[in-house]
């Protein structure tokens, strides 16, 4: 299958996320389609069913985010570039640390993540999952990618931030680790 993703801190852990999936990475001067979708959901179909379309094959396609509870959902969709196109993660960090704290409310947030598989034949699923935690106002640990130093999941027995769980912690309770398991539950039905 071709994972159609060019951030490679995700084919690192849908590797792990994926035992026994074979999981072709993007080629070599592979042009991405532009994400202009205004979903999770619309964006992870995009990337699947332009890697299926040039590629031919089966390909899976992930579009994740976080969602700020008092921003109204955002950065959602422009997670990747909320602090502008090319920005980078710790411009975007920064940026959201800046709108939570300005905000001085709630301080819940959810990682939510989209996976989409099209299958050779062109069959389409989607399957979504999330993982809700509160942001810090200020980055701990230096494990993850993104918004994890900032983010701490709910599902732990203490308050560790994302980037101080171990990778093996942080894929038990990730949103793409359950979107993964979604998927992977899908295949074994065969
Ligand atoms: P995408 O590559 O278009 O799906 O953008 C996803 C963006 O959401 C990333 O660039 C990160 O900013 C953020 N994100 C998604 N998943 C995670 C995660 O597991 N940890 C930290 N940030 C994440």
């Amino acid at each position: 299958m071709i994972l159609a993703t060019a951030n490679l801190h995700k084919v690192g852990e849908m590797r792990e996320l994926l035992p026994g999936v074979e999981l072709e990475p993007l080629p070599e001067g592979y042009e991405p389609p532009v994400e202009d979708g205004e979903s999770f959901e619309a964006n992870a179909l995009i990337k699947a069913r332009a890697a299926h379309a040039a590629l031919g094959g089966a390909a899976i396609a992930d579009d994740s985010g976080i969602e700020a509870y008092d921003l109204g959902g955002a950065p959602g969709v422009y997670s990747a570039r909320y602090a502008g196109q090319g920005a980078g993660d710790e411009a975007n960090l920064d940026k959201l640390i800046r709108e939570v704290d300005a905000a001085a409310g709630d301080r819940r947030a959810a990682y939510v993540c989209v996976l989409a598989l099209v299958e050779e034949d062109g069959t389409e699923h989607v399957f979504e999952a999330t993982c809700s935690g509160h942001l810090l106002g200020e980055r701990r640990g230096s494990g993850g990618f993104g918004y994890d130093p900032i983010f701490v999941p709910d599902d732990t027995d203490d308050d560790r931030t994302m980037a101080e769980l171990t990778a093996a912690e942080k894929n038990a309770i990730s949103h793409r680790g359950r979107a993964a398991r979604l998927l992977l539950a899908h295949l074994a039905r065969g």
